[in-house]
């Protein structure tokens, strides 16, 4: 029987890729859900990155108990943060059985002892309801919780549909610069959520990874960063240099890097792109067979995304796409969301990847899922961003100085990222490419063909994707998206 515990209880809790971490049984509020499972799980708040999540009662030991074993293993800084942040409370008498062995009967009785900090929680915990699999703080100040299972930061869920996600938030630097921080999701440089990749157990397979543009060099970064063991191809081999010095393998042929990896992923500029990837002579396809993933992470169509599943799949690997939100910065900072549909199983296992690559990991059903939402995340970003390029030109042809129109709007309810970074790329002309307008343009095309199918009028996208051809023709395909103010300013 797995022991038991009670409200106030300081404990070890253990999610995966992550060390055991001095945490505190406290209670949630009533509407953070419990995740799905008959096992009994507890509500835990983590010490030091003041976190919280849902823990499987056999992955909880007793602090006292353990401590000592605890602290020989684990030597980072962080960690021991926690530990004194726990000793703290202890020596302040907080802590309802100051760490002491559970009871190992059922004769406990939960919520017995009420939390000593000032944590806000609400219900007793132990319970194996099957619920919904995901939530990050904000539940806590009584939101509600979002159905689809994801991998969050900085903890990240111990195994998906028993574990919760957890965003942490820091304050603004000051020498953050807005300029390239534009995120196409207004939270990334808005919210200035962050998290410490200090902790991520890089997965002991071996990584693949093949495109290093914009997208996948920070990407790769942040996976050499954390430890991960990785091999990089580029159709451009010039651009692998930098990433050999930084620890990376290079391979000299896609073939040959799917061959030398278990899960290689992939990120090139758009459908075309990835055929060549996957279906080329020294392409994907011939080194799969069973043992061997893909993961896709380019925004392609859902149709050249199913056909990549079905040719991995009928080689016997495994397929998960995972398009991502975010953009140059995010991408350096591994602060991407990670939008994911596909095989579970590989889902799970790019978890320490995910985990270093991004903020946040959905996992959102089968292959086409993760891509019809990035589809729509971009046709939405696009249209706002034609939108405002307009109303910029508008501001500019009624003699309105356009600082004072960002500074207005920077004071409103448009103050957000794309408003404040693509705003001062629009006024200083610096259109160095974060997003490249010809990539925003394809995806604009690819939701509005996938409005075709489905028969949904898109009259504001179609339009929106007219200045974004415009802007193409004009010479700005290589210039960042922020520059289809150019094809407005006429
Ligand atoms: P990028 O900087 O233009 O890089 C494109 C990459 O694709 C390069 O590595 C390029 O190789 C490779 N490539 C192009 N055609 C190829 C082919 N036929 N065969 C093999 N490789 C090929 O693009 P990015 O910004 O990194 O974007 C990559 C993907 O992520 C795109 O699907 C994009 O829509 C998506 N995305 C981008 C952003 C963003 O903000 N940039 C955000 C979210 C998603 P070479 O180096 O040899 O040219």
């Amino acid at each position: 029987m797995a022991a038991q515990f009670n409200i106030g209880d300081i404990v070890w809790a253990k999610l995966s890729s992550f060390p055991p971490w001095p945490s505190k049984i406290v209670r949630p509020k009533k509407d953070v859900k419990k995740p799905k499972g008959k096992k009994p799980v507890y509500f835990v708040f983590f010490y030091g990155t003041e976190d919280h999540a849902w823990v499987k009662a056999e992955n909880l030991k007793p602090f006292e108990e353990y401590k000592d074993q605890m602290i020989k293993s684990n030597k980072g800084k962080r960690f021991h943060q926690a530990v004194e942040a726990v000793e703290k409370v202890l020596r302040k008498g907080g802590g309802a059985k100051r760490g002491r062995p559970p009871k190992h009967s059922a004769a406990s009785k939960s919520g017995a002892y009420r939390d000593t900090d000032d944590i806000d929680h609400e219900e007793v915990v132990p319970s194996s309801k099957p619920v919904q699999k995901t939530y990050s703080r904000e539940p806590l100040l009584g939101k509600t919780v979002s159905p689809s299972t994801s991998i969050g930061l900085k903890r990240p869920p111990e195994s998906l549909g028993a574990e919760a996600s957890i965003i942490l938030k820091r304050p603004r630097e000051d020498n953050e610069s807005d300029l390239y921080n534009f995120d196409e999701s207004e939270h990334e440089t808005e919210s200035d959520i962050v998290t410490s990749k200090d902790d991520i157990t890089p997965t002991c397979l071996k990584i693949g990874f093949l495109g290093l543009g914009i997208m996948g060099s920070g990407m790769v970064r942040n996976l050499i960063k954390t430890g991960h063991s990785v091999m990089v191809w580029n159709r451009t081999p010039m651009k692998c240099r930098d990433f050999v010095q930084a620890g990376a393998s290079i391979g000299g042929t896609v073939t040959e890097v799917v061959a030398a990896c278990d899960i290689t992923f992939g990120c090139v500029s758009d459908p075309n792109a990835v055929r060549d990837l996957v279906f080329g002579t020294s392409g994907v396809l011939q080194s799969i067979r069973p043992g061997k993933a893909y993961v896709e992470m380019s925004t392609i169509d859902v149709e050249t995304v199913q056909d990549v599943a079905e040719s991995i799949e009928s080689r016997g690997g495994r397929f998960l796409e995972a398009p991502v939100i975010g953009t140059r910065k995010p991408a350096e900072d591994g602060m991407l969301v990670i939008v994911a549909g596909g095989d579970r199983s590989l889902f799970d296992d790019c978890e320490s990847c995910f985990l270093a690559m991004g903020k946040k990991a959905f996992y959102l059903g089968e292959v086409g899922s993760g891509t019809r939402m990035k589809l729509v995340a971009n046709m939405v970003l696009g249209s706002v961003m034609a939108g405002y390029a307009e109303g910029m030109s508008l501001a500019e042809r009624a003699g309105l100085d356009l600082q004072t129109v960002l500074d207005v709007f920077k004071e409103g309810p448009l103050n957000c990222a794309a408003v404040r970074s693509k705003g001062d790329a629009i006024l200083h002309s610096r259109f160095e490419p974060s997003f490249p307008l010809k990539h925003q343009q394809k995806d604009m095309r690819l939701a509005l063909a996938l409005g075709d199918e489905l028969k949904q009028s898109l009259p504001v996208a179609a339009a929106a994707n007219e200045m974004f051809k415009r802007a193409i023709s004009l010479g700005n395909g290589d210039n960042d998206m922020s520059s289809v103010y150019r094809a407005t300013a006429l």
